[in-house]
């Protein structure tokens, strides 16, 4: 079966395509920039990141007429109500960057005379066929810290610690952030459905 990721995102391919592997499920995973050289933005108007994975498989479906699985996720930090949630990559702005975003959170936790906060990072996948949607949520809970620790990641990952562990996910490396990171609980919690689908198709 031939299934298009809906991101022009190359790490998140690579993360999907190890754990279809690590399922033995055989698929033929291809990204939107392996098949035309065309660049598509899709606009995520969603309310929730379920809402957005949906708009990008369907958008992606309608532009390749292929398989397609989106993912959106971000971080949520309980003492600023969730916020940055489904703003995560925009928090500081539409042309923000990384550290400004992860400034800009740095600054309102500070404000509030915090120098931490329990916070979560989501993702929700989505696969769509042109007719039928399947859905899978991920999770992975820890600290917001307001000191900058690690160079690894992306993102939030300097200022993130996971539950059970005393380094923020820029201080882990690939395989080990891979194992229990938000999007490979919900790539795993996906797979469980997906087989049950391959199955009866
Ligand atoms: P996306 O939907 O996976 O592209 O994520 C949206 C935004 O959430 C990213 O631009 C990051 O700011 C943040 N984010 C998502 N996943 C991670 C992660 O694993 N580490 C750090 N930040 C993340």
């Amino acid at each position: 079966m031939n299934i298009l990721i809906g991101s022009n995102n190359q790490h998140k391919f690579k993360e999907i395509k190890e754990i279809f592997a690590l399922h033995k499920i055989d698929v033929n995973l291809s990204l939107p920039n392996q098949i035309s050289s065309q660049k598509f933005e899709i606009i995520e108007s969603g309310n929730t990141f379920e809402e957005n994975a949906i708009i990008k498989a369907k958008a992606f479906f309608e532009i390749f007429h292929l398989p397609v699985i989106s993912d959106d996720s971000g971080l949520e930090v309980l003492a600023l109500g969730g916020k940055p949630g489904i703003y995560s990559s925009r928090f500081a702005g539409d042309e923000a960057t990384d550290r400004m975003n992860r400034e800009k959170l740095i600054n309102e936790l500070q404000s509030l005379g915090l120098n931490e906060s329990p916070a979560q990072f989501k993702t929700s996948i989505c696969f769509y066929d042109g007719d039928l949607i399947l859905k899978a949520e991920g999770i992975c809970k820890g600290i917001i810290i307001t000191e900058e620790r690690g160079n690894n990641g992306f993102g939030y990952d300097s200022l993130f610690i996971p539950d059970g562990f005393i380094y923020t996910f820029a201080q882990l490396n690939d395989e080990e952030k891979n194992k229990i990171s938000h999007r490979a609980n919900a790539l795993t919690n996906f797979l469980t459905i997906f087989e049950n689908y391959i199955i009866n198709k």
